[in-house]
């Protein structure tokens, strides 16, 4: 023991802020014992004696001797002495790291029970008490210390159950509890070629060596590798005073809850087990009792453990869990942590201490968080025994009904319909944007979890599976054959659970999300009764309290004034993010293409205004009193146009046919040549675009002023903003800013007014965020564009490096998270915070908005909250979670 720490401590010498060296579990038994709960006496040998046992690969000095001594306070606290017949001190030893691992590592029950204990206890008429001990020690210790496969043992027990002709464990008779015993150390000799061994304090030895060595077990290190739990903290072992559950029937186990952990609904929650061990209660050897069974059978009982699970829960001001056993109507408390709880429970749970006055409402918002928000918010299939068709990655969550189809046109033709429809495909691109949009679900057989078609999904808050490897669609013959033989035509029914990922066939009933309802019928209208689910009350008021607290503005990014309805309705302070492009795809991308290859170019950009000048109306008209900003035309031109391989092979097919010259596909031909690019999102797009076709982004921008001004002459409170993508330089920002003002101060002459609509630029290209200082000078305001930044700053494709490597990279552990759903902040992070600090070393007061996906990730907006950023735009869905989370970061 080189660093002077002890090895071990006694229970009442330790307490729960020691779980570092004392284990979750042993500085719970020790915090209890302060608190004067009945805890069988015991002690703890440290996590600093495993790590030393583990390094140098045998006992540490000294540890024995610390042992021997802890024991020896034990007997004398007990009564009773380890190995001595007549008065049989039996301990159970048991694993416990810094951070709970269930069931990873081992505990071995019942040690010091031997042929000599169990013969002396039989004769004292407690014959089946002892027998059950003894089997279970040779089972457990033989499994634990001796290698000897689990299975093993079960299978015995099954025969013997069998053989007495009864259903549980319990039932079975001294004699057959007897041979079992016999039949375990027969297996455990032949497995081994060892004894079980006789000799008390051998056992605990060994036993306690081995639940060192359980730290490094296979199941234990994947545990760790999985929750993020460091390999080196190693397990506290705790030796405990054993109290028997086994020994008749005022004598059971028990698991339970100081509150319900899947509701959150106050009271006592759990299972109960008569004349069983505890292990029996969570293996499921027997179904389980619930409270109420120990109530009914023992009052007084139930009453004291109620006491204890108060004075707990006051204790640590949050949910308990607790482990109990009842020795022949006495109650023992054997463990207690922070109880895990579901989504609901959590936000009721923390909402309801608050009211009884345990904690204030500032720390029941850091008990919640936004991933536990977002799944309250879906719609969810209700409960019932369907089995899947296909299952595929969980992309975007959600239930939804629909006929399938197998393009974005028969999508969007069927949606106008008014069917219901669910998207498959092979996988998605931008052309099938309209189709997701006019989609209930998007599924497809390639593409991972930051695929277009899952990204894109949940940036619209659809329903979406991606990489269902069992499907395969043919848009052609309008069909998906699944599992290589079902064949599924179009319009059949499907149900798609974007939550598991599961796909089936024909219609499930689907339930909205009652949490969902109700922040859109608060929004809506303030008078509203408080919501009777106490769940959604509960969320309306932590979402309350963290609008109270946060610094930073939520916005939602929105086109449709569907989704701006929605927005608003969940709380949206504006619009962040108007992506113009999305009211020019579908049908209307003929409009662009006519201006590109200037087919009556001047009709096509009348109409192209007519439809902004309507569209840009109705979202000001619905955002009104908040901010709209609107980003002009972002991606290349070839997402407009034919594609150039389909027309050249057109044009060659025709000519070969010997068809005369068409002018119009001529013209349409050498358009489409011209504008192709080899790697068009590095190419003519954004910013560069409006420079060099400078005609669509005018119109746009007339369309914009026009809505505004005549929405201002009906003295109506409208605040539109303009924002520029893809900007890399000062000079184009301050050439295209020209050109913008020009326009706007063209409408405003001419309704004899003036306009004021800030210019602002998207920062999403690395030189923009390195001259940002520059920038700033020409901005009224900064939005980063966090996905594309994240893109030109790796270098990296979102839509093809999860299947390309980056889901190899997780694997390998190259890199820890994407970096397209959690913000990576040390090198996108530095970017932003150099845009943050030049831009407002320059300009006071500018304000920094984020409007990419990571505006609405929890663990990203923790970042943006530090950077100083003003406020957060993110899909409408979205942002009640992103409101939770900035309320979070504030307090
Ligand atoms: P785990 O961490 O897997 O729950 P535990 O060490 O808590 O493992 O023990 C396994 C089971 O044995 C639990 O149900 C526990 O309550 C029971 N148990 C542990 N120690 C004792 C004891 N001294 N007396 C009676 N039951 C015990
Ligand atoms: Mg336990
Ligand atoms: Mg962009």
């Amino acid at each position: 023991n080189t660093s002077g720490r002890p090895l071990v401590l006694e229970f009442h010498e330790g307490d729960r802020t020691m779980a570092e060296l004392l284990g979750g579990k042993g500085a719970g038994l020790a915090e209890m014992t302060r608190l004067g709960l009945p805890v069988p006496p015991g002690f703890i040998v440290t996590t600093e004696a495993c790590r030393a046992y583990l390094a140098a690969g045998g006992d540490p000095e000294g540890l024995w001797d610390q042992v021997d001594a802890a024991l020896a306070d034990l007997e004398t606290r007990s009564g009773l002495v380890l190995g001595d017949p007549d008065r049989p001190l039996l301990v159970s030893v048991r694993s416990g790291a810094k951070f709970s691992m269930p069931g990873m590592m081992e505990t071995v029950l019942n040690i010091g029970m031997n042929d000599e204990v169990v013969a002396a206890l039989a004769e004292r008429g407690e014959a089946h008490f002892a027998w059950d001990s003894y089997r279970r020690l040779a089972q457990m210790y033989g499994r634990t210390v001796l290698g000897v496969e689990g299975a093993r043992f079960d299978d015995l027990l099954t025969e013997a159950r069998a053989d007495a002709g009864v259903a549980t464990d319990a039932e079975l008779d001294d004699a057959h509890l007897q041979r079992l015993a016999a039949a375990f150390r027969e297996l455990i000799m032949a497995e081994t070629g060892k004894e079980l061994p006789q000799d008390a304090r051998t056992q605990m030895r060994e036993a306690v060596r081995a639940v060192f060595r359980s730290w490094n077990g296979e199941r234990a290190r994947l545990y760790r590798a999985h929750e993020g739990i460091p390999d080196d903290l190693g397990t506290a072992v705790n030796v405990v005073q054993m109290v028997f559950g086994n020994r008749g029937d005022r004598s059971g186990s028990g698991v339970c809850f100081t509150r319900d952990p899947v509701t959150g609904a106050p009271g006592a929650f759990g299972d109960y087990l008569p004349n069983a061990q505890g292990e029996d209660v969570v293996s499921g050897v027997r179904s389980p009792m619930d409270l109420s069974e120990l109530h009914r059978r023992d009052p007084e009982i139930h009453d004291e453990l109620t006491r204890h699970l108060q004075t707990l829960e006051t204790h640590y001001r949050d949910l308990c869990d607790v482990e109990f056993t009842v020795e022949r109507g006495r109650l023992w408390i054997l463990q207690t942590r922070l109880g895990k709880r579901s989504p609901a429970a959590a936000f009721r749970i923390a909402v309801e201490l608050a009211d009884e006055g345990v904690i204030d409402l500032d720390e029941a918002l850091t008990r919640v968080n936004g991933h536990q928000l977002t799944s309250l918010l879906h719609p969810s299939f209700q409960i019932g025994a369907a089995s899947p068709l296909a299952g595929g990655l969980a992309a975007s969550p959600g239930a939804a009904v629909g006929q399938l189809v197998f393009d974005a046109a028969t999508a969007m033709e069927w949606a106008g319909l008014g069917r219901d429809v669910v998207l498959a495909r092979p996988e998605t691109s931008p052309d099938d944007f309209g189709g997701m949009l006019a989609a209930k679900a998007v599924i497809t057989s390639r593409g991972g979890l930051t695929s277009h078609a899952a990204v894109v999904a949940r940036g619209l808050g659809k329903t979406c599976v991606t990489g269902i490897e069992e499907m395969l669609v043919d848009p052609v013959g309008r069909v998906a054959t699944f599992n290589g033989s079902h064949v599924l035509a179009e319009g059949t029914v499907v149900s798609v659970d974007g939550s598991t990922g599961e796909i089936f066939e024909g219609s499930r009933e689907i339930q909205a999300s009652v949490v969902a309802t109700a922040i859109q019928a608060t929004a809506s209208d303030a008078t509203t009764e408080p919501p009777a689910d106490p769940t959604a009350g509960a969320v309306l008021r932590l979402l309350q309290q963290a609008d109270k607290r946060r610094t930073m503005g939520v916005r939602a990014n929105a086109e449709t004034p569907e989704e701006a309805r929605t927005a608003r309705r969940y709380g949206a302070e504006g619009i962040g993010l108007c992506r113009t492009e999305h009211m020019l795809m579908g049908p209307r991308r003929a409009l662009v293409e006519r201006v590109v290859t200037d087919d009556d170019a001047p009709g096509a950009l009348e109409e192209i205004e007519a439809l902004a000048l309507d569209e840009f109306t109705t979202l000001l008209t619905v955002m009104e009193g908040l901010p709209v900003v609107v980003r002009l035309l972002d991606p290349p031109l070839h997402e407009f146009l034919p594609d150039l391989v389909d027309l050249s092979v057109a044009a060659a097919v025709a000519a070969a046919q010997g068809e005369a010259e068409d002018p119009v596909a001529e013209k349409r031909l050498a358009a489409v040549r011209r504008l192709h690019e080899a790697n068009p999102m590095l190419g003519l797009r954004g910013v560069r675009l409006l420079l060099v076709h400078p005609e669509v982004a005018e119109v746009q921008v007339r369309a914009l002023a026009e809505a505004a001004a005549r929405l201002l002459a009906e003295g109506r409170n409208v605040r539109p903003e303009v924002m520029l993508p893809l900007v890399a330089e000062v000079a184009e920002l301050s050439a295209a800013r020209e050109r913008l003002e020009s326009v706007i101060a063209d409408v405003a002459a001419r309704h004899g007014t003036t306009l004021d609509i800030p210019v602002g630029v998207m920062i999403e290209l690395p030189r923009a965020a390195l001259t940002a200082g520059a920038l700033a000078a020409h901005a009224d305001f900064f939005s980063f564009g966090t996905n594309d930044l994240t893109q030109t700053t790796w270098g990296i494709s979102r839509d093809d490096a999860e299947a390309s490597f980056l889901a190899a990279y997780r694997e390998e552990g190259i890199i820890a998270a994407d970096p397209f759903q959690t913000l990576d902040e040390v090198g996108v992070g530095a970017l932003v915070r150099t845009a943050v600090e030049q831009g407002r070393a320059t300009r006071r007061d500018l304000e920094l908005g984020v409007c990419g996906e990571h505006a609405g990730d929890p663990t990203s907006i923790g970042f943006f909250a530090g950077a100083g950023i003003d406020y957060l735009s993110c899909s409408p869905p979205r942002v009640p979670v992103a409101r939770l989370e900035a309320g979070r970061q504030a307090v």
